[in-house]
Parts: C-alpha cells; structure tokens; sequence
C-alpha cells in the first residue's frame, strides 16, 4: 500500500481489496466452502451426465441390443441430475444465506470506519461521494460473488472435466483442446484490455457532458441574459461528438471480439469433429464418442462464451470496491492513546496554556493561545471574522489536535484522555443547528438516549419549544425534514437548546446565531438560554451585543491570541482598543445611548 500524494489517499492494491473481503469471508468460512463445493459438484455433473449419455448411445448403436444395460445407464444418468439438481438448490441456500450477511458485514464496517474519521476529513470531503463508497464495497462483493460463483468456477470445473474425459478417449484433441482454450482466454483478455481503457475513456467524457449540462442549467440566467444558446449548443455537440466516437470505438472492439472469438470458435469445431470422424472411420471412437465431443463443445462454447464480459465485470467490481477500501487504509486522524482515561469533570474549569494551532493548509490559525476559563465562569469570545474563534473551540472539542501547547479540562490533557469522554463533558449550540430526518422527540433525546418522554418534554419547555411542538398535528412524533428544513432557524435552535439541556453538561459551548431572528424569537431563544447557562461553564462565541454585556469576562482575539480580555465596561475604557473598535463597528448608532 503507497499513498498519493495529491489526496492524502493511500493507494490500495487488488491484494488489498481481497484482503478486506477475506476478513470479513472468513466469519462464514464453512458456509462459503460448502457453497463452493455446492457448485463445483452440480457443475460436475453436467460433464459427469454426459459421459453416459456416451455409454447410453453406445448401447443404443450397439448390435447386442443390452436393454437391462441401458436402463440401468438410464438411471445412472437420472441420479447424476438429481445430484445436479439438489446441489445447485444447496448452493443456491447457502449462498443466499450467507452473501447477503457478508454484504452487511461489510457495509457495516466502511460505514463504522467512515464514521470515526476525523472532523477535518469530513471538512475536506464531498458528503455525496461518501455516501456512495459505503455501499459500493457490499456492491462489489455481490458483483464478485456473481462473477466468481455462477461463471468463473463453472468454467474452471467444465473446462476441467471436458479436459479430463477427452483425454480418456484421445490424448491427442485433449492437448489441442488445451491450446483452444488457452488461446481462446488469452485473446479475450487481450480484448477487455482494450476495452476497458476505451471505456474509462467514455466514462470520463460521460461526466464533462453531464458536467456541461448541469452547469450550463445553474447558469440559465447568464445563457439569457448573454444570449449564450448557441455557444451552449456549440459546447454540447462537442462534447456530446467525442463521446458518440468514444462509444462506436467501443461498440466496434466488442464486434471485432465477437468475430475472433466466432472464428476462433469454428476452428476448433471443424478441427475437433474431423478428427472424431476420422477416428470413428478407423474404429477408435464409438458413435458415443462422437455424440460425446460434440456435447463437449458446446458445453465449452456455452463457458467461455461469457469469458470476456466476466473479466469486464470483475475489473468494474475491483474498481469500485476501491474506493471505499481506500478510505478503509487511511488512518483516522485523531484517535485515543492506548489505554487513555475518561475526562473526569468536577469543576469545569478550562486552560489553553500556549496552545498553537494550523490546519493543513499550513497557516498558523492559534498562536502561543493562553487562556483560563474558571469554573462556572461565563465568558465571551469576540474578534474580527477570521481571528479563530470557531477554531478554539473545535480545539477545544478535539476535533483537531493542537500542534504545540495543551488544553486542559480541571488540569486533564485533552490529548491523553478519550474522545468520547470530552465530548461528553460539552454541549454546543451551534449557530445554525443541524437535525436528523428523525422526529422532534427523537432529534432532542439525542442529546440523553436514556431519557424519558416526560424528561424531553421538560427539557423542551424550558428550551420554549414545547408550545410551538404542541401545536404540529403530530406534535414530538413530526419529522423534521432532511438536516431539519422543516423548522425555522429560530425552532431549529431552540431545538438544539432543549437536546443541550437535557445532555446537562458541565461545560457549554453557545455559537451565536448571527442572523437576525425576528425580537419574538431571540427573546425565547435567550430565555431558553438563561436556563442552559446556570451553573455551567460558559464559552459563547457572541455575535450579539445583548448577550455580551451578561458574560462575566470578554475575551477579545485578534490573530489567533488574546488581545486583550475584561468586562464590557473595562475594555470599552480601553482607548484605541480592538474591542472599542468592534463595538464601536456593531453597535453603530447604538453606542451613542451608552
Ligand atoms: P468568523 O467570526 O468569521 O466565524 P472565526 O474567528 O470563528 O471567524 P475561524 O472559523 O476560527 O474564525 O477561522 C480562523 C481561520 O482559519 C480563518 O482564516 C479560516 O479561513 C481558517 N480555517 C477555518 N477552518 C478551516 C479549515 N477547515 N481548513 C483550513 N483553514 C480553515
């Protein structure tokens, strides 16, 4: 396994990608033997039927006229169906037994994998993309599972057997047999080579011409207004043009496939028959035998008709399993010590002692950061957009570790305790909370699971969206909408207030809300808020002047620093001061009343 440099993804191998179906095969190693087995003995009989179908012509053509003989080959060749028969339903259970078992397993564990990524992961990826590798490996196994089970093994024991009984009756076509077969696959592999490239080449013209499209539809207003139709049109035939030539040249290495594979096909059927005439005109073969090569071959054609298609879909399996196996190789990127302790929070008191910070982008957001939160006290941060606000708190929540420095929670390193455990001891209310598509009831106990009904209501009263709840049609059990579209910013919020609430954690985060709620709403909203603040630690990240003044101490931060900290009425007496300066530029005509 290597990485790439250009995305941070480590590069993963075919052996890779085996190996993670393996680990998760290995759990139902019996099951899939038996299944295995299951189809290699049905298969089996097919050739092992035909074999006496041979004897049974013999008996047929022979002037002895043997009924008993023939009957009891009659019921010979009934048991090997029958055989045939139970084991391809056995094979046909145990597969659908286990398959789809496997298939979960593994979605679970790129789903689970996926989930523990770190925040900046998630931060630096596509959601929609995601979305899709976590299926696409169950996906891949199935397509795998197809291929491997009711193609590749068929071929392996027919194409074995034929082998087998031909040589029993001539040495001689068995070794040609061999050679047509290895020639028939290696010219087919020849051709999925070159299939494949042109079809990767189309699928990357694929997506310029739904690119095209989809952003010509977001620009339909720039199109009218700069009469853009035919520069659009002219994009489009383009695009459209190279990918008609893209997929002719793939139609056509698929027909010049078919003829190799059909001349290829005539030969040995010509070669093959011949030579069982003539060894029938010299007495060597019976007409049996000659029934008998003639089954075989079709039965070989029948196998590796496919043989190329097979390959194509395995490779696109390989692909797309790929993706997500990839994701599976890349570390996450904060994980817990070994052996690391749960926070322990009596007091909630909160240092960052010279705490420096980047992201990957390489720009140092947190610089030398000191700061004492005490217990209980309720603190706000300000500071121009961009001074790294949201930053100490996401540091704060160890969704990134620092690069220099500590932060420390009643004098326990972040860094050396569990994830969960620091999580566990803050609440945030973001700015513009997100909601599961899951009922009002449930998207408020996530913030206790054990919580009971009678404890989300309460939590939701004091949170002041038990009234506006009440008055849905299906009250606690309404869904929200995706990411809670349903609900207004200023219901959103309160919603969040009320699953903080009941999280009761000794420490709160408050991202303020910087759009303007309607008065109705923000009295509620600081009301709720009131009642989250009591008797907790405090970090609010203050957008609105009211809620400044009723904080204990501001916190002003300018590049990554505290720039200067105090009460409202202390800093304003600063003169020259950023936060003079601030509040001078956010209370506007409002500073003239002070
Ligand atoms: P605002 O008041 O506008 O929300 P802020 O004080 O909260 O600003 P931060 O969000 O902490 O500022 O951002 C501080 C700096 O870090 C900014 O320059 C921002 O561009 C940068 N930054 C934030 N998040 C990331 C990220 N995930 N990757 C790289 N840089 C980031």
């Amino acid at each position: 396994m290597s990485r790439s440099p250009s995305l941070g993804m480590p590069k993963v191998t075919n052996g890779d990608i085996i190996s993670v179906f393996f680990q998760h095969v290995r759990r139902y190693g019996w099951q899939t033997l038996g299944s295995l087995v299951a189809i290699a003995v049905a298969e089996s009989c097919g050739t092992w039927a035909q074999w006496y179908y041979k004897k049974f012509v013999d008996l047929l053509s022979a002037q002895t006229r043997d009924v008993q003989a023939a009957l009891e080959v009659v019921a010979v060749i009934i048991g090997i169906h029958l055989l045939g028969w139970v084991m391809w339903r056995v094979s046909g259970f145990s597969t659908g037994w286990t398959a789809p078992r496997i298939a979960s397993d593994l979605e679970r564990s790129a789903f689970s994998y996926l989930l523990g990524h770190s925040y900046q992961f998630f931060s630096d990826s596509f959601a929609g993309s995601l979305v899709r590798r976590v299926s696409c490996l169950s996906r891949a196994y199935l397509d795998i599972i197809e291929a491997v089970y009711w193609r590749f093994l068929p071929l392996v024991v027919s194409t074995g057997w034929v082998l087998y009984f031909v040589s029993q009756r001539s040495p001689k076509i068995a070794l040609l047999l061999s050679a047509w077969v290895l020639l028939f696959i290696v010219f087919n592999l020849y051709f999925v080579r070159i299939r494949h490239q042109v079809r990767v080449e189309r699928a990357a013209k694929d997506s310029e011409v739904t690119g095209a499209i989809a952003d010509a539809l977001t620009n339909i207003v720039n199109i009218k207004l700069f009469t853009g139709f035919g520069r659009e049109m002219g994009i489009f035939d383009r695009l459209t043009g190279e990918r008609r030539v893209l997929h002719s040249k793939s139609w056509y290495v698929g027909e010049v496939n078919m003829v190799v594979q059909n001349v290829l096909m005539l030969l040995v059927e010509v070669v093959v028959m011949y030579m069982a005439v003539r060894l029938w005109a010299q007495g060597t073969f019976t007409v049996g035998d000659v029934v008998l090569f003639q089954g075989y071959i079709l039965l070989l054609f029948n196998k590796l008709f496919d043989f190329g298609k097979t390959v194509r879909s395995l490779y696109e399996a390989f692909a797309e399993a790929q993706e997500m196996v990839e994701l599976m190789a890349m570390p996450h990127g904060i994980v817990d010590r070994m052996g690391a302790k749960a926070l322990n929070v009596k007091q909630g008191e909160i240092r960052f002692e010279g705490v420096n910070f980047q992201y990957q982008s390489g720009q140092t957001i947190l610089k030398k950061l000191d700061l004492t939160i005490a217990s209980g006290e309720k603190v706000a941060l300000v500071g121009p957009s961009g001074a790294g606000k949201s930053t100490v708190v996401k540091t704060l929540f160890r969704f990134y570790d620092v690069t220099k420095g500590k932060i420390l929670i009643d004098g326990q390193d972040l860094s050396k305790v569990t994830q969960d455990s620091v999580r566990e001891a803050i609440s945030l209310v973001p700015q513009d909370p997100i909601l599961f598509h899951r009922t009002l009831r449930e998207n408020i106990r996530y913030g206790k699971p054990e919580a009971s009904d009678e404890g989300v209501i309460a939590a939701a009263k004091q949170a002041h969206c038990h009234a506006f709840i009440s008055g849905l049609e299906k009250g606690y059990d309404t869904y929200v909408g995706e990411r809670g579209v349903k609900l207004s910013g200023g219901e959103r919020q309160r919603v969040a207030i009320a699953r903080a609430i009941l999280k009761n954690a000794p420490i709160l985060v408050l991202d303020e809300a910087t759009s303007s709620l309607d008065s109705e709403s923000e009295h509620l909203i600081q009301d709720a808020l009131q009642a989250l603040m009591k008797d907790k630690t405090v970090i609010v990240i203050a957008h609105r002047l009211s809620t400044i003044m009723e904080m204990d101490r501001i916190v002003v931060l300018e590049q990554g620093g505290v720039a200067a900290t105090g009460t409202h009425q202390q800093l304003l007496q600063t003169e020259g001061g950023l936060y003079k300066k601030l509040w001078q530029l956010q209370a506007g005509g409002f500073l003239a009343a002070e």
